[in-house]
C-alpha cells in the first residue's frame, strides 16, 4: 500500500483499495492520479484490463461531494462497460457516502429518472444520456469531470454528434479525461476541440 499512501487519496479510499486487494498502483494509475487531483486534462493511452477504472475513477471520488449534484459524467460505448465501470466506481466510493448510478439504453427511463435525480456520478452510454438530456431528466450544468472511456470504440461506433451533444451539455469550466486503445484523426480532433492543454499518458 505504501505507493497508494503517496498519491495523496483521502483514509476513505485508501481503506476500500485495501479491502480489494489492492497493493500497490498500476502504472496507469500511479500516472494518471496525480493529474487528476492536481487537475489537468488526461489523454490515456492504455488498453482495458490496466487499470484505468480507478486511474481515473480514484482522483473523482475524492474530489465528488455527496448530494451536491451529477459533478462526474463518465461516458462508455456499451451498457456492459457503462455497467462494469459503474460497479467498480461504486465499490470505490461508497464510504464516501457517493452515489453512481448507470444509464444505458434497452431498460426502461423511470427507474433511471428516479436514480438520476440522487446521483453525484453518472456512468452511461450515449445515446441514453443524450435521451435523458433531451427530455430534461438529466442536469449536467454542475459536472466538474467529464470522462470518455474507450473512446475510440464509442467514436467508431457512431457516436461523434452525440459525444459532441453531451459534452456541450457540460460546464466549459470541467476536466476531461479521454482513454483511448489507439490515437486516431477523430481522437485528436476530439482532444484538441474540447480539451485544454492534455497531458499524454501511456501504458
Ligand atoms: P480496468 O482496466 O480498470 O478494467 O481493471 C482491470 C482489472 O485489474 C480489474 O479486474 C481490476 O480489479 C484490476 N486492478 C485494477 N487496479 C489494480 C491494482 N492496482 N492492483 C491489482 N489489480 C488491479
Amino acid at each position: 500500500m505504501e505507493k497508494f499512501k503517496k498519491l495523496n487519496l483521502s483514509e476513505e479510499l485508501l481503506d476500500a483499495i485495501r479491502q480489494a486487494g489492492f497493493e500497490s498502483p498500476s502504472e496507469i494509475q500511479e500516472k494518471t492520479i496525480p493529474l487528476v487531483l492536481s487537475g489537468k486534462d488526461v489523454i490515456g493511452s492504455s488498453e482495458t484490463g490496466s487499470g484505468k477504472t480507478l486511474a481515473f475513477g480514484a482522483g473523482i471520488i475524492d474530489r465528488v461531494s455527496p448530494g451536491a449534484g451529477i459533478q462526474a459524467l463518465i461516458l462508455t460505448p456499451t451498457r456492459e462497460l457503462a455497467e462494469q465501470v459503474g460497479q467498480t466506481i461504486s465499490k470505490f466510493s461508497h464510504k464516501k457516502r457517493i452515489k453512481v448510478t448507470q444509464v444505458y439504453g434497452g431498460v426502461s427511463m423511470d427507474p433511471q429518472i428516479r436514480a438520476i435525480r440522487q446521483a453525484d456520478i453518472v456512468v452511461g452510454t450515449p445515446g441514453r444520456l443524450l435521451d435523458h438530456l433531451k427530455r430534461r431528466t438529466l442536469n449536467l450544468s454542475k459536472v466538474k469531470f467529464l470522462v470518455l472511456d474507450e473512446a475510440d470504440r464509442m467514436l467508431d461506433m457512431g457516436f461523434v454528434r452525440d459525444v459532441e451533444s453531451i459534452i456541450k451539455s457540460c460546464p466549459s469550466n470541467k476536466q476531461t479525461m479521454l482513454f483511448t486503445a489507439t490515437l486516431s484523426k477523430d481522437i485528436e480532433y476530439m482532444a484538441k476541440k474540447y480539451m485544454k492543454n492534455p497531458v499524454h499518458i501511456q501504458a
